[in-house]
């Protein structure tokens, strides 16, 4: 891509993102408990179907299966060696679908999630939660990602890092935040609130903010008026299909893609400019949400 074929798209109409990726791959029968992004290696081709539903549903944006792919996360499941094969390959296939897509142009934006070590702990440096994520990115980069989505993000300074580490790559960096917890569900796990978190990654550097996963599509319309009243800087939404219920071992969504889009599509009112799924939204919100785009 070019930033400025994402810019003026973005002049012309909300950009579709994708939806819900790990719950995609549960549905076609990977495991619960794999590590999902040791797929990108074994399984690529499930990778790139799930990546396809998601361009043949209208997403303009595809995220990489990398959410779990610092070396951080990696050294956990023991696969720290794989880091640079695993965001690479992840990059390729997204950019292979993108590529074969003729009907509309599909940017590519790598995915980045916590690194799970928790920096108010001092157990390591900010720089070393720097380090990890240049290092993801570089690989990401390589592979072909026109841009990047650092999601889930709890704590505002471990984002600013990912920030940092993609703007020093010359990327475009959106930073979404996870709003679950506190009285008012208005705080990250880690207590921070939407102003707190937009100021700090904005400082940062960031080309879009937002929020995803969640409590559902209802806490969406507050977060994107808070987050308005405090920054200039495109809103980037992707709610899940509401929380999670377990029924006979089995996790389910209850929220339906036709409520789901005829929520989200509000947001844009709100100032959201980029609007997608997560967690328990699949390509029939995704395919919901681009009728009502137009
Ligand atoms: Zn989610």
């Amino acid at each position: 891509m070019s930033k400025a074929n994402l810019e003026s798209l973005l002049n012309k109409r909300a950009v579709l993102l994708d939806g819900g990726m790990g719950t995609e791959f549960q549905s076609r029968g990977v495991p619960a408990g794999t590590h999902p992004d040791l797929l990108n290696l074994t399984d690529p081709a499930i990778v790139k179907a799930v990546i396809k539903s998601y361009v043949d549903a209208g997403s303009d944006v595809v995220l990489t299966n990398t959410f779990g792919s610092t070396r951080f996360v990696l050294e956990k499941h023991g696969e720290a060696d794989k880091l640079a094969e695993i965001n690479f390959r992840a990059a390729q296939i997204a950019r292979e679908v993108a590529d074969e897509t003729t009907d509309h142009e599909v940017f590519v934006f790598g995915d980045l999630g916590p690194t799970g070590v928790m920096l108010v702990l001092g157990d390591v440096p900010e720089s070393a939660i720097y380090d990890a994520y240049y290092e993801q990115i570089a690989a990401l980069k390589e592979g072909g990602v026109d841009g990047v989505a650092v999601e889930t993000s709890s704590d505002p300074q471990e984002a600013a890092q990912a920030v940092k580490a993609a703007k020093d790559q010359g990327l475009f960096v959106a930073v979404t935040a996870t709003f679950d917890s506190g009285k008012n569900k208005d705080r990250t796990m880690m207590g921070a609130t939407p102003e707190k978190f937009i100021e700090v990654v904005e400082a940062a550097g960031a080309d879009a903010v937002g929020s995803n996963c969640g409590r559902g599509i209802e806490g969406f319309p507050p977060l994107c008026q808070r987050m308005r009243a405090v920054t200039q800087l495109p809103l980037w939404m992707k709610s899940n299909a509401g929380l999670p219920q377990t029924v006979d071992g089995v996790t389910t969504y209850a929220q339906t893609p036709q409520d789901f889009a005829e929520k989200a599509i509000k947001l844009i009112d709100e100032g959201a400019k980029f609007i997608g799924g997560c967690c328990g939204t699949n390509p029939d919100f995704i395919r919901e949400l681009r009728k009502l785009i137009g």
